[in-house]
């Protein structure tokens, strides 16, 4: 078999069996040094956006470069799973979860997949060098997603799939193999929609694609160790962990279908959460119900910090 139809044999296999594994998207690009990106990652962290997220200001060069995580890496495979729930939690007069924190960490879930499939890679093509990366390390997500032919970055600075919307996580394979390359294709098509930036209630997307950390209910109510300034007082929209709001009210997530993921529906005891289970939530109860979820990341301490500042502004 000659050289270039093997790559493209492999790069099939590759899509094929992401589908098998329950990815909805999966893009191939080549492994190189992102210099569109770089200028304006630079800005942002000049201007201190990141917050107190200290880690996105570290390994810039790896960031840049896959080629730096991995030596003699020459192709980023992109995978895109998606997470958007049959049935929201109950939103009315409640408490609010972002959707993809709803059920089982999703590190847990996809790198059990990457893994699976690099096992399988590798039966067919030899020894290769390959890592994973599931939101874990310095890698920019979505300039490879869009490079991958994926979709484009919307003006709520989520990637958008043309097909599916935003609400996908994403993950990537780093390696050593050469593969068929995907067409990048930039369009844009956010086009004079501005939905998100509009309904954003902390005004945190101060201009298409730049996300102040600092203002966003992501960052106040996941990453923010210290308290929550006062300026958000009765701006979080009953979010306490994370946010969704950029996303609901994006016509392209119209298109979004169910996930079939059992291990991302939402613990039963969930199901039934009102204000009043939040507000009296014990920490032996955050530790059954959020046992295997990445709430856990915001600790029952924190999780409780972001109740009594949303109570107490009322
Ligand atoms: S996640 Fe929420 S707070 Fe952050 S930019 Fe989107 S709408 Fe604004
Ligand atoms: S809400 Fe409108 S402007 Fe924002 S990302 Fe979606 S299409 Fe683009």
């Amino acid at each position: 078999m000659n050289a270039e139809r093997n790559k493209s044999e492999i790069s099939a296999w590759i899509k094929h069996r992401s589908v098998e594994l329950g990815f909805a998207g999966c893009g191939i690009a080549e492994a190189a040094f992102l210099s569109e990106e770089a200028p304006r990652l630079g800005k942002w962290l000049k201007s201190g956006m990141h917050g107190e997220m200290g880690y996105m200001a570290n390994y810039n060069e790896k960031r840049l470069d896959p080629r730096k995580l991995l030596e003699g890496a020459k192709s980023v495979i992109v995978f895109l799973y998606n997470y958007y729930p049959e049935e929201s939690l109950d939103e009315t007069n409640n408490y609010i979860l972002s959707k993809y924190a709803y059920g089982e960490d999703y590190h847990f879930v996809i790198k059990e997949k990457l893994g699976l499939l690099i096992s399988g890679l590798k039966e067919k093509v030899g020894p290769i060098e390959a890592r994973t990366f599931v939101d874990s390390a310095p890698v920019l997500e979505r300039a490879w997603a869009v490079r991958a032919g994926l979709g484009w970055i919307g003006k709520n600075a989520h990637l958008i799939s043309p097909k599916n919307g935003s609400f996908f996580f994403l993950a990537e394979i780093i390696t050593d193999l050469e593969l068929d390359y995907d067409i990048h294709k930039s369009n844009d098509l956010c086009g004079t929609c501005r939905n998100c930036i509009d309904a954003c209630p902390t005004k945190a997307i101060i201009a298409p694609r730049v996300i102040d950390a600092r203002k966003c209910i992501s960052y106040l109510t996941i990453e923010l160790k210290n308290e929550i300034p006062a300026e958000f007082s009765g701006k979080l929209e009953n979010r306490i962990f994370g946010c969704d709001i950029c996303q609901d009210v994006c016509p392209w997530n119209n298109f979004s279908k169910p996930h079939r993921e059992d291990r991302f529906r939402p613990h039963p005891k969930l199901l039934d959460f009102s204000k009043t289970n939040w507000e009296n939530l014990t920490p032996e109860q955050f530790n059954d119900i959020f046992e295997k979820s990445a709430v856990k990341r915001a600790k029952y301490t924190g999780l409780t910090k972001n109740i009594d500042f949303i109570k107490e502004g009322k």
